[in-house]
């Protein structure tokens, strides 16, 4: 990668070149899913769509305009009635069938995910198996959702609530995990009964345009719709059209205020799903070999491009230089490459040049405030958008490395030395989406998880999900809630119906 950034020591283990990851013929077709079938962009306009592992165009596909937004729209209009009124049992079947059809194609829909990302195998086969879960999950959950009782409220008035889908939901979904962020939004929209426009990141459209491909046979037409295209085309279109009844995004802060304010103008709901900063407060008495084996997952996992990645380490002065030697231990053995070189690659690219230079710009930026990189620290040389992964110690408080997003390979370390302190360093950052404690000392624990301003938060863990538990954010991380039974609720309306039964 030609950059004027530093480059480090390190190596990009490189594949043999001999077999690709995947045959062309398995790529999906490059066009909108509309209506049940693929079809064209109005204007025929396209965008190429680039592997990051080695910067080559893998294929091109649509570059949508609003009025293919509005077909798409109209589409899952003239859905949403009929599957609307299918019993849950019908739906559930559906997204078993769906399910299903993705086990199938597992290892299809990890290559193709690796492919457009960069990312390792061993992370997209994750992404993968959760999507069957998250599918399985919301088969079960659309048919046990519960309510208030319905019962006498006032004098001989029956009160029922019946709960209702949306109707059509606009979806927005991000780069980094393309594939399972889709599914994250696609299995609980369904499952509530509503139908869908969904517009994949430009950078990675292919796993969301393939799941259309494999499953246009189970789901009926216009129920599921694909637009790929620029946010602000079709993201905006989505959120401004008057027949979408609710845009559901997940994206950094800035795509999340535009697409709230655009949304203000219909009084439509907005669901948001947005960046993070995950703190990690590790105290005197925790077990520090566990804190850094736990972190050399939890905050390199598909190379730091994580919203909740553990990237902001709050260590108790004590045991500071002891745990930055245990986690450069660990970090240090993370094994970089493309996804092609090997099923034990645990770090890919960035995703693209500009996030690319993105990441370099923080680090330097982090060196000039007085960070010193302990590993890593730049770019990796070759082809390919490589950052080392990277642990950055003497941290002033307040540096920007400590407070923005970087969303690259990059754990900072700071210190603390007393416990109201380290509750108010870790909720100073503007995002509140996950959190962890380290500490043996069960009532710290717990005092800790209930003072931290964070959607989830881990007690000796950090990034363990499960589709049965809610994942949301606070402040600027948002307020939707994907996964769990809480995403149907948000994915649908109730409404109060009162019979007299007065005779
Ligand atoms: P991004 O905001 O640049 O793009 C996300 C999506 O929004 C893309 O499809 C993009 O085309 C679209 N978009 C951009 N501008 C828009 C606009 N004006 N109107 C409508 N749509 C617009 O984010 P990204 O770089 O793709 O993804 C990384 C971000 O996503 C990070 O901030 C990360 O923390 C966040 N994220 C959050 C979660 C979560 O669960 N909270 C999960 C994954 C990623």
């Amino acid at each position: 990668m030609t950059t004027t950034a530093t480059t480090t020591s390190g190596t990009v283990r490189r594949g043999t070149g001999t077999t690709p990851i995947l045959a062309s013929e398995a790529l999906p077709p490059g066009q909108h899913f509309i209506a049940g079938g693929f079809r064209p962009g109005i204007t025929g306009e396209k965008q190429a769509v680039v592997n990051p592992a080695n910067e080559s165009t893998i294929c091109e596909v649509a570059q949508g305009t609003a009025e293919d937004a509005d077909a798409a729209v109209l589409a899952a209009v003239e859905a949403k009635e009929a599957w609307g009124r299918t019993l849950p049992k019908k739906r559930a079947e559906t997204l078993l069938a769906i399910a299903d059809r993705l086990e199938e194609n597992a290892d299809l829909l990890a290559r193709l995910e690796s492919l457009n990302t960069g990312k390792p195998l061993m992370v997209s086969e994750d992404d993968v198996a959760s999507s069957i879960d998250s599918f399985r999950f919301m088969a079960g959950a659309a048919r046990a959702t519960t309510s208030l009782a319905a019962g006498e409220y006032a004098e001989d008035h029956l009160s029922v609530i019946l709960r209702e889908p949306l109707g059509v939901v606009g979806v927005v979904t991000p780069w980094n995990y393309p594939l399972l962020m889709a599914v994250w939004k696609i299995a609980p929209i369904l499952a509530a009964g509503n139908t869908i426009v969904l517009k994949p990141s430009e950078q990675t459209p292919l796993t969301t345009l393939k799941f259309a491909e494999l499953t246009a046979d189970l789901l009926p037409p216009g129920v599921l719709n694909i637009v790929t295209g620029l946010g602000p085309v079709i993201g905006e279109r989505l959120a401004a059209h008057p027949n979408v009844d609710m845009i559901a995004l997940t994206g950094s802060v800035n795509s999340g205020r535009a697409v709230a304010r655009t949304a203000s103008e219909t009084v439509k709901r907005v669901h948001l799903e947005l960046g993070g900063k995950a703190p990690v407060v590790i105290f005197a008495d925790a077990d520090l070999q566990a804190a850094a084996e736990s972190l050399r997952v939890a905050g390199y996992w598909n190379s730091g491009q994580e919203c909740g990645a553990g990237c902001r380490v709050l260590v108790h002065e004590s045991v500071a230089e002891r745990f930055a030697e245990l986690l450069v231990e660990q970090v240090g053995t993370l094994v970089v490459g493309e996804p092609t070189a090997g099923s034990d690659v645990e770090i890919g690219p960035m995703i693209s040049k500009a996030h690319f230079e993105r990441v370099l710009g923080h680090l330097e930026r982090a060196k000039e405030a007085g960070a010193k990189a302990v590993l890593g620290g730049g770019a990796l040389e070759g082809s390919g958008y490589f950052v080392a992964p990277t642990v950055l110690v003497d941290v002033p408080e307040g540096a920007a490395c400590t407070l923005e997003e970087i969303f690259g390979p990059v754990v900072t370390i700071e210190t603390f030395s007393a416990e109201d302190e380290a509750v108010s360093r870790a909720n100073e950052v503007p995002y509140g989406l996950a959190a962890s404690v380290w500490t043996l000392n069960a009532q710290l624990g717990h005092d800790m998880a209930s003072r931290l301003d964070a959607g989830t938060v881990w007690v000796n863990s950090h990034l363990v999900l499960a589709n049965e538990m809610p994942w949301s954010g606070f402040k600027s991380s948002g307020y939707g809630r994907d996964l769990s039974a809480y995403a149907l609720d948000d994915y649908s309306r109730t409404k109060h119906v009162m019979h007299n039964k007065a005779r």
